[in-house]
């Protein structure tokens, strides 16, 4: 997860990187009293999760407080790479001398941690990479050793940054390791005129494998390719992935599921997503599954795919039957059942005898059919 720039900034705070005062507002009315606090003038800056938002207008500065709100009116509800603005911070703006880039990434392809400096930053901090390489410095650090105040000196020096930056270096590695991120970036990271050294800007990757002691950060509401259904599905308890294809896919079981997708891919046609009721899932899960994949305008039809164990056939069966009462089925449902009471669940869906829904009695018989339907035969 990405945190917002106000987020990052704050943690900055929390290990001692010095940061502007600043507040976060939702309205232009709390934009304009917030920089009556900060001193007047001020910096008004969008709050989303991407960057370039000073190119996109979305940081601008305001020389009082009127002009803090009409600058918070404009930016608030602006759409910035498909991002929607729904807070601004307002910053106390800094006289700046010079504006530099750090930050620590993980390095997949070698098993480590990258410091990434430049004496360049700023906005066009990409324009500097893809045209200067070596006005960005690259320094390999051991994760064990972490970055010691020699290490911190190393990268300073390499990137040519002045020596009052190594500190902030060893701030920002706690950071990364202390906050489970993937990567931490301050662009720009300035001298000001003054002499001090600030982070103007952050940008925090968690790593959502730690998010369950990453509570501080509640849910992310800014990603705008979270899939609407995923999260739906997430909230009934159920797992649910979207996919490219056609064919929606329930099944009880990853194993199942996953060998489910590779037979409806070798009849032909594509997954369009996929869910997984579980071993023990109840008329309610196959209810709540059926809802979801049928909300996806992709799916053309559904193969239910059902091994009962745990799970018994007659109540999924009956779970198929419940959704029928509260879902309009508009596409072909084909239905396997078996193992455990097949023959009983088989016998509620006969009676049933809804015109949409058939069955099939192997797993490539009906995945055969499911295929079939997608691609529009009969
Ligand atoms: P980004 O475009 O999303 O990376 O947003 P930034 O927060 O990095 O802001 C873009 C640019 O606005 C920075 O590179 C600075 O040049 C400028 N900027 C941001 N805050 C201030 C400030 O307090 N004072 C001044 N003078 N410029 C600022
Ligand atoms: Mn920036």
């Amino acid at each position: 997860m990405d945190l917002y720039e106000h987020q990052a900034r704050q943690l900055f705070a929390d290990y001692g990187i010095a940061v502007p005062d600043a507040e976060v507002v939702d309205r232009p009315r709390a934009a304009e009293e917030a920089a009556v606090r900060l001193g007047g003038r001020v910096v008004v800056k969008a709050q989303v999760k991407t960057g370039g938002r000073g190119k996109a207008g979305g940081v601008k500065l305001a020389a009082d407080p009127a002009a803090a709100a009409l600058t918070a009116r404009q930016i608030l509800g602006m759409d910035i790479k498909g991002h929607r603005v729904r807070t601004v911070m307002i910053a106390q703006p800094v006289d700046i001398e010079a504006e530099f880039y750090v930050g620590y990434v993980l390095d997949r392809a070698a098993g480590t941690f990258l410091a990434i400096a430049s004496a360049e930053g700023g906005m066009d901090i990409e324009e500097v990479a893809a045209t200067r390489p070596e006005a960005v410095a690259r320094i390999t650090i051991d994760p064990a050793e972490g970055v010691t105040p020699a290490k911190a000196a190393e990268i300073a020096e390499a990137a040519s940054l002045p020596a009052a930056v190594a500190p902030v270096l060893q701030s920002l590695w706690q950071v990364l390791t202390q906050e489970d991120a993937l990567l931490v970036e301050v662009n720009p990271l300035v001298r000001t005129t003054d002499g001090r050294i600030l982070a103007l800007d952050g940008k925090v990757t968690l790593d959502d494998n730690a998010r369950f002691r990453q509570s501080r950060w509640g849910a992310d509401t800014d990603d705008p390719h979270a899939e609407p259904l995923e999260a739906a599905a997430a909230a009934k308890g159920l797992n649910y992935v979207k996919l490219d294809g056609e064919v929606g896919i329930i099944g009880n079981g990853a194993g199942l599921v996953m060998s489910t997708l590779d037979v409806v891919a070798g009849c032909g046609a594509r997954p369009a997503n996929f869910l997984d009721i579980g071993g023990g899932a109840s008329a309610r899960v196959m209810a709540d599954g059926l809802t979801v994949i049928l909300s996806d305008p992709a799916v053309k039809s559904v193969f239910v795919n059902v091994f009962g164990g745990i799970t018994a056939c007659d109540a999924v069966a009956d779970g198929i039957v419940q959704a029928l009462e509260t879902v309009h089925l508009t596409k072909p449902l084909v239905v396997r059942l078996d193992g455990n009471n097949a023959a009983r669940g088989r016998a509620i869906l006969d009676d049933r005898a809804h015109p949409l829904v058939q069955q099939l009695t192997t797993m490539d018989g009906a995945a055969h059919r499911a295929s079939q339907l997608a691609l529009g035969g009969h």
